[in-house]
């Protein structure tokens, strides 16, 4: 597992903590038990990287503190560098020693956090987080999980956490471990595995400011949820400054072209309906229920994958979800899948 010195150290590393991993090297599984857990956060003290179950998506955890371990989950994932990272915390209090909290951040903290909402805030003097956590930018993007795992490493731990989706750049992304297996292979030194992720797609993250509350991405927070306590957000999710993965057009695809098509009229194809009463190959709710179709979007991409390979079928058909609540932040999913050019 860890040891030998095959590859060849970063110019940023410091040679104490680094400890190199063969290519070979598989991922070692841990439990979430009292050891799985020790072990987590000893790996991530010396810098590895390693599979860990948030409450969203598998997230590929590393400090973020630390320049090396932030450089290796930019290279596991293949993820453009300049695409900030979110940094995962135990608290506000935690919140409140890295970034500036104004008064509509802190009310949103307390409202939604532990949960799967981010925020992006001004950071602090002296905040002492990797700039490629930040990607140099003056703002940070900080969640505070309430996976009881996510929460028990960063406890154990004691310092932040970047946590970007455990999946290839571009990729669907992971509820399970074994999606992350297939996915990244030897890349993690370790993957945590406790079972499906409970929501199922990633973060809603707003950027409160003195205009407004903007919404960078729509996910596991229904933003109705947010605006029956703030009043109308403010739709920022075309890509600007921040070249936001998640906001590319092309993203969360499988090897196999994604088309959205809502009668599934195309048989030729692996078709993943909505309802049970759709004809299709495989379902996202059967009873047509959002959150239990956010859950297994991409547990149902995958599979989708699978079929399409095994069959030999040129693409996969997926009708539309009902455009409330998480099915937004679903069809934003299925579309940005269907956008990405093969
Ligand atoms: P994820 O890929 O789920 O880890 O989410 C990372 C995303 O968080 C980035 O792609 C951005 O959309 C967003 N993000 C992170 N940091 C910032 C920031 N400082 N300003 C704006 N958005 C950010
Ligand atoms: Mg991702």
């Amino acid at each position: 597992m860890a040891g030998g010195g095959a590859e060849p150290l970063p110019a940023l590393v410091n040679p104490c903590v680094y400890i190199a991993r063969m290519p070979e090297d598989q991922p070692e599984t841990l439990l979430p038990d009292d050891n799985g857990l020790a072990r987590a956060a000893v790996l991530l003290g010396q810098g590895h990287v390693l599979a860990l179950p948030t409450e969203t998506v598998y997230g590929l955890a590393a400090d973020a503190r630390s320049d090396m371990a932030c450089a290796r989950v930019f290279r596991a994932k293949g993820r453009p560098r300049f695409n900030p990272l979110i940094v995962h915390l135990q608290d506000i209090a935690g919140a409140e020693a890295l970034a500036e909290v104004c008064s509509t951040a802190r009310d949103l903290a307390r409202a939604f956090w532990p949960g799967p909402l981010t925020l992006v805030l001004p950071l602090k003097a002296g905040h002492g987080l990797s700039p490629l956590a930040t990607a140099g930018l003056d703002t940070v993007a900080i969640r505070v999980p309430s996976h009881p795992v996510a929460r028990a490493v960063l406890a154990l731990f004691g310092g932040p956490v970047v946590a970007p989706s455990a999946n290839p750049f571009g990729r669907v992304s992971p509820t399970t471990a074994d999606h992350v297996r297939q996915g990244l292979g030897g890349a993690p030194a370790a993957i945590l595995d406790a079972g499906p992720c409970a929501v199922g797609l990633e973060s809603t993250i707003l950027a409160p400011g003195l205009s407004g509350i903007r919404l960078l991405r729509e996910g596991g927070l229904p933003s109705e949820v947010v605006e029956a306590m703030t009043g109308p957000l403010i739709p920022d999710t075309a890509p600007g400054t921040v070249q936001a993965p998640g906001q590319l057009a092309g993203h969360y695809a499988p090897a196999v072209p994604v088309v959205m098509d809502s009668d599934l009229s195309e048989h030729a194809a692996v078709r993943i309906g909505f309802t049970a009463d759709q004809a299709a190959d495989l379902h996202l709710s059967q009873s047509g229920n959002l959150a239990e179709a956010a859950a297994r979007l991409f547990d149902v991409l995958h599979r989708a994958e699978s079929l399409a390979l095994a069959r030999n079928e040129p693409a996969i058909h997926v009708a539309p979800v009902p455009k409330t609540g998480l099915g937004r932040a679903i069809n934003d999913r299925l579309r940005r899948a269907a956008a990405m050019r093969h």
